[in-house]
């Protein structure tokens, strides 16, 4: 996945771009900077990336998720349903608008299970979270006809799964907004950077305003600019849009190359009756970020994990003991370890996740094995990768 390990000249040519004015700002000094509008130029890219009529950068993908929130009007005391493998950026990012996150189970395609999601549906949810893991995605069609039928706001989260697609559709475009993350190990990087994209003009232009102060950046007199309603400051910079230029540009370079080592790696696998691969939703195509696998049981996938670990096997993980991705190592969500005082309406939210059955979730984590796919490997390292992994597989199956 991470566009980093492919970062050379073209990279550092936009970035000298920015250096060479100075203007490291994305907004105003007009005269100043020769024409180099790095984060425009890059926000007009991903228009046609993702296919969406409007895009907005933000400093970060968890900028990019509260934004996206905020830009549709979600805040205190609204439920907003996510999932239970996830990053910890979601609850964070519905956290500081003081909505109140609420984790349902996952299903086999490890996303949001749309059954789960229905059952938990209460007056007070204003939006559904779908986050799609590990460069696949949940089913999208049955999260559409739910947020429909109840009205809600539908928010994808597709910071993992950049270049996937839905039906012929960009992962990230298919929800009322999508929200982007360009960290320094996604799939294209800005160093830090994330985009709140949407075909909705009204929650383009809150987020617009909202990431920037609330400026309504109409003139080209900033300080004259006035402010519709309260804002943040979730800005990027220049010189982060910079990189993020050269890189997007190399986007179906990096696709091409993760989709050859994805295959070369599940078709070794494939050979293997115990090993059994994620479910993708009808009409889904997985942006190959990673690769997903499911062993019988939570024992045999925790010594194949560490079995890979003691061979050489590196970036690949089970995520049940993990304390980034889910739910159960999330101690400081589930006893609310905040520096400030958190408002009784989260407090009474989250006062049951400790007790909650995720039964169903820790079936499909316990087994499952999650590969980083490198964009720097060689075929012939992807082969010899493949031929250890299988039989490490084999010795524990
Ligand atoms: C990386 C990531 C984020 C957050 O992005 P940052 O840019 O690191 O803030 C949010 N959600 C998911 C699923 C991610 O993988």
């Amino acid at each position: 996945m991470p566009g980093f390990e492919l970062f050379g000249d073209l990279e550092r040519k936009e970035v000298n771009d920015v250096l060479d004015n100075g203007v490291l700002m994305r907004y105003g000094f007009d005269g100043m900077r020769k024409g180099h509008w790095k984060a425009k130029e890059l926000e007009s890219e991903l228009q046609n990336t993702f296919q969406s009529k409007h895009v907005q950068l933000v400093s970060s993908g968890t900028a990019a998720v509260s934004v996206a929130l905020a830009a549709a009007g979600v805040g205190a005391g609204d439920e907003v349903i996510m999932p239970t493998f996830t990053f910890v950026a979601s609850f964070e990012a519905i956290m500081m608008l003081g909505a109140i996150p609420v984790l349902v189970d996952i299903d086999d395609t490890l996303c949001l299970n749309p059954e789960a999601v229905e059952k938990a549906i209460t007056p007070k949810t204003k939006a559904i979270m779908v986050v799609q893991m590990c460069g696949s995605m949940a089913d999208m069609g049955a999260l559409k006809t739910i947020a429909t039928e109840h009205n809600l706001i539908l928010v994808e989260d597709a910071c993992q799964a950049i270049g996937g697609t839905y039906k012929g559709k960009p992962l990230g475009s298919i929800g009322d907004l999508g929200c982007f993350s360009f960290d320094f190990v996604k799939t294209i990087t800005c160093g830090e950077g994330g985009a709140v994209v949407t075909n909705n003009k009204d929650y383009y232009i809150n987020a617009d305003h909202y990431s920037d102060h609330g400026h309504d950046h109409i003139g080209n007199d900033r300080g004259a600019e006035s402010h519709p309603f309260l804002g943040y400051n979730f800005r990027i910079s220049e010189l982060h849009a910079a990189v993020g230029l050269a890189q997007v540009k190399r986007l179906p370079e990096f696709l091409e190359i993760q989709k050859r080592n994805f295959n070369i790696l599940r078709e070794a696998l494939s050979q293997i009756p115990e090993v059994t691969f994620r479910t993708v939703p009808e009409g889904g195509e997985e942006s190959c970020a990673f690769l997903n696998f499911s062993l019988p049981d939570l024992e045999i996938a925790t010594k194949v994990s560490e079995a890979f670990k003691t061979n050489g096997i590196d970036v690949c993980w089970n995520y049940y003991n993990n304390s980034w991705h889910y739910i159960r190592k999330w101690e400081h969500l589930k006893d609310l370890k905040s520096l400030y005082p958190i408002s009784e309406e989260i407090k009474k939210g989250l006062s049951n996740l400790n007790k909650q059955d995720f039964s169903k979730s820790d079936y499909h984590i316990g087994r499952n094995i999650s590969c980083l796919i490198k964009l720097s490997w060689t075929e012939d390292e992807v082969l010899s990768r493949a031929l250890k992994m299988a039989k490490v597989i084999r010795d524990h199956v």
